[in-house]
């Protein structure tokens, strides 16, 4: 036994359980167990070929070096350009910080509000790294509950009810993991409303997914709003919408006042992005944008035959997935919890899916399904357990 004394925090910090699946059912598949993977939330499809080519192009072009802790300066101009043509607005590139992935602004975010005293909102069931940094932070989660009746979208009125003189952040997320809910501009703009009435609060809008929406539903940035720039920031990146999750590219908006904080943040955390890595970021957003549309309309073809096979299964019921790329099937009439079903369909039908309590509480009773996955493979999953139950 080591004689090790870890600081109390660590006792706060959660994890995400899709690696952990991930892992497990990799651990099968090695005892030569045929597993097919609908857990993890990555698409299968390659980075496109000119993407991958700008980041060897570059290591040969001897772009070895650190590069500014913010990002290089022609990457946040690409990244404003990007979200001028996605969502018509202005951003100054000096208020885009470019960082590792998707994770790193969150966990910035809540590091720069949370602390003992104060309550950070977050959705349940949503992305379980919210809720495990809030913790860590010392902050209280105050979990914005959602519902399958409503779509999985939040609902204004019962965020705005939650918030007192200690919120000091608001976390959204749409389109969401792990529901595929998308919240309809109603919402937002009732939230936006009400946010005017509290000006101490700031609001992280999570947008990772926001290339990906179905059935002509149209993205509404967080960032079209004018009124709450100087307290919004925007979370979008590389890693779903050009199939680069390992890459480890992302970025966020910020508002002036944050972002000499978040800056120093990166400075003191990872100086800053590898610098291929950006250069691969660059073409992926100056390059043309069909690799992104024929993957789309994959997810979205997957999607259909993904919610129609489950609304087919005894016990089963399926809400019409509106974004990203999971299904979120209520399986409450099969009888089984969650965390026995995401088991029972591992260990007895090689089906990897994750338990919908490993987003939160109010995620019991159902599972979730990823699709990023070939439709002849969801189609061989759904029956297996078709069989099983
Ligand atoms: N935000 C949401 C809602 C996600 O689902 C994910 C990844 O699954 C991320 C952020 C993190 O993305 P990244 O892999 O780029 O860190």
């Amino acid at each position: 036994m080591s004689g090790m004394i870890f600081a109390d925090s660590l006792s706060r910090l959660g994890t995400e359980s899709a690696f952990v699946v991930l892992a497990r059912a990799q651990a099968l598949a090695q005892q030569g167990k045929d597993i097919i993977n609908l857990g993890i939330g990555q698409p299968d499809f390659k980075t496109p070929e000119h993407i991958s080519e700008a980041a060897i192009k570059a290591i040969r072009d001897g772009h070895h070096g650190y590069t500014p802790a913010n990002g290089l300066p022609v990457l946040r101009e690409a990244v404003a350009a990007d979200l001028n043509r996605r969502h018509g607005v202005e951003v100054n590139p000096d208020n885009v910080v470019v960082v590792p992935g998707g994770k790193p602004t969150m966990f910035f975010a809540v590091m720069m509000f949370g602390q003992p005293g104060a309550e950070i909102m977050y959705p349940n069931p949503g992305f379980p790294i919210y809720e495990s940094v809030i913790k860590y932070s010392g902050a209280t989660p105050v979990p914005i509950a959602l519902e399958e009746k409503n779509g999985f979208a939040f609902s204004a009125e019962q965020v705005l009810s939650q918030i007192t003189e200690r919120t000091r952040l608001i976390i959204i997320n749409s389109p969401a993991n792990p529901t595929g809910g998308v919240t309809p501009k109603e919402e937002i703009d009732k939230l936006v409303a009400g946010l005017m009435d509290h000006p101490h609060v700031a609001l992280m809008s999570d947008e990772i997914y926001s290339n990906m929406l179905y059935g002509g539903r149209e993205h509404v940035s967080l960032l079209q709003y004018p009124e709450i720039r100087d307290r919004l920031i925007m979370l979008d990146g590389w890693s779903k919408t050009y199939a680069m999750t390992g890459w480890r590219l992302g970025y966020a908006v910020w508002p002036d006042a944050a972002v000499d904080h978040v800056t120093r943040l990166c400075i003191n955390d990872h100086s800053c992005v590898n610098a291929p890595t950006q250069f691969a970021g660059l073409a992926a957003l100056a390059g043309p944008q069909d690799c992104v549309t024929a993957m789309v309309a994959q997810f979205d073809a997957r999607r259909q035959v993904i919610v129609d096979a489950l609304n087919d299964l005894p016990g089963v019921r399926c809400a019409d997935a509106a974004g990203a790329f999971y299904a979120f099937p209520n399986i409450e009439g099969t009888g089984l919890t969650s965390k026995q079903a995401q088991d029972k369909f591992l260990d007895e039908a090689g089906v990897a899916t994750v338990a919908g309590t490993s987003f939160g509480a109010w995620g019991e009773g159902y599972l979730r399904f990823s699709y990023a996955n070939s439709t002849e493979n969801i189609l061989e999953a759904i029956s297996r357990i078709r069989k099983l139950l």
